[in-house]
C-alpha cells in the first residue's frame, strides 16, 4: 500500500537505521511498559517490539489501517496495543492503567504539549523523543544559556534532562525544514503543580526583560523586591539566569508571602 505522508499530522518518517538504533540504545533498562505516539509506519515500532511490549496511539485511520496488517502477529499475541485515534483526547482520561516510559518520533506541531503532557502524567516513568531541536533545545538547556527556558525548570522539576542526538532532515521522508533531537527525561518526580506552571509562564514572559519585570506584571513589586534581596537575586537577573532551584524558592515565597498576607487581610476584615 503505498502511502502519502500527511502535512497536517506532522508525518516525517524516520529512515535511517542508526538513528533508530541510537534511540534503542538510549532506552532507559526499566520493566516498564512503552508507550509510542505515532508509530507511522511502525519502523521504530518494530525495534522497540524486540525489547519490550508496546502500545502505541496513531491518529492517521490508513497508518492504523496498514498497521494492523504489518503488526496483525503481535498485535494477536498481545505485544502490541494499537490505538486508533488522537493521543491528546486519550489523556483527557489516563493513558494508560500501568507505569511507562514514553518513546517516539513525535508530530512536531503537538510535541511540546506532548512532553508536557507525559511530565504531569503520574503513570509515565521517563520520556525519551524526537522532536524540533530548537524545542529540544529549551528543553534541555541549562541555566545562563539564551535557550534556559521555562520548559527546561519543569523538565528539571521532573528530573534529568538530556540531549541524546542531533538528527539532520535527510534522514526523514519527507525531510522537515528544521534540525531534529532526542531528548531524554528520567524523571525522578512528577509535577503536578499547575500553580508553579503559570508561575513561570509569568517569569518567562518577555525573555528579555528582567526577572523582576516580568513577575512585577503579576506580583506587587514591594514584595518582590523584599524577597529578591532575602534570596540575594540581582534585580538586573534575567529569566535565563536564575536556576531551577530558584524559581522553586521564588515560587514558595511568593507563595507564603501573598498567600499568607492575603489569609490575615481577610482575617483582620472578618473582625
Ligand atoms: N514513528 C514514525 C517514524 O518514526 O517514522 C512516525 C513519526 S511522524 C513524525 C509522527 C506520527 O504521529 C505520524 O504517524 C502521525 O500520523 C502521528 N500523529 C500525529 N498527531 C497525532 C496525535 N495527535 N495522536 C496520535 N498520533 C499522531
Amino acid at each position: 500500500m503505498k502511502v502519502e505522508a500527511k502535512k497536517r499530522f506532522g508525518q516525517n518518517f524516520l529512515k535511517d537505521s542508526a538513528v533508530v538504533a541510537k534511540i534503542i540504545q538510549s532506552m532507559p533498562k526499566t520493566d516498564h511498559k512503552i508507550v509510542e505516539i505515532g508509530p507511522g509506519l511502525g519502523d521504530l515500532t518494530q525495534k522497540l517490539l524486540e525489547h519490550k511490549d508496546v502500545i502505541a496511539f496513531e491518529i492517521d485511520r490508513d497508518l492504523c489501517r496498514l498497521l494492523q496488517q504489518k503488526f496483525a502477529k503481535e498485535i494477536a499475541n498481545g505485544r502490541l496495543k494499537l490505538v486508533c485515534g488522537d493521543v491528546i483526547d486519550h489523556w483527557k482520561q489516563e493513558l494508560i492503567d500501568e507505569e511507562y516510559d514514553l518513546v517516539a518520533n513525535l508530530p512536531y506541531y503537538v510535541a511540546t504539549n506532548i512532553v508536557l503532557k507525559a511530565l504531569t502524567d503520574r503513570r509515565c516513568k521517563n520520556i525519551l523523543v524526537m522532536l524540533q531541536k530548537e524545542v529540544a533545545d529549551k528543553f534541555c538547556a541549562q541555566p545562563g544559556q539564551k535557550e534556559f527556558s521555562s520548559l527546561a525548570v519543569l523538565a528539571q522539576s521532573a528530573g534529568d534532562a538530556k540531549r541524546v542526538a542531533v538528527v539532520k532532515p535527510s534522514s526523514f521522508a519527507p525531510p522537515p525544514k528544521v534540525d531534529s533531537a532526542v531528548i531524554l527525561i528520567q524523571k525522578k518526580r512528577n509535577l503536578d503543580d499547575a500553580d508553579f506552571m503559570r508561575f513561570l509562564k509569568i517569569a518567562f514572559k518577555q525573555p528579555r526583560k528582567t526577572l523582576l519585570k516580568n513577575l512585577a506584571q503579576h506580583y506587587p513589586k514591594d514584595r518582590l523586591q523584599e524577597i529578591f534581596v532575602r534570596l540575594g537575586i540581582a534585580s538586573t537577573m534575567r529569566p535565563h539566569e536564575a536556576t531551577t532551584s530558584i524559581y522553586h524558592r521564588l515560587y514558595e515565597m511568593l507563595k507564603e508571602q501573598i498567600d499568607g498576607k492575603d489569609a490575615a487581610a481577610t482575617a483582620a476584615s472578618d473582625q
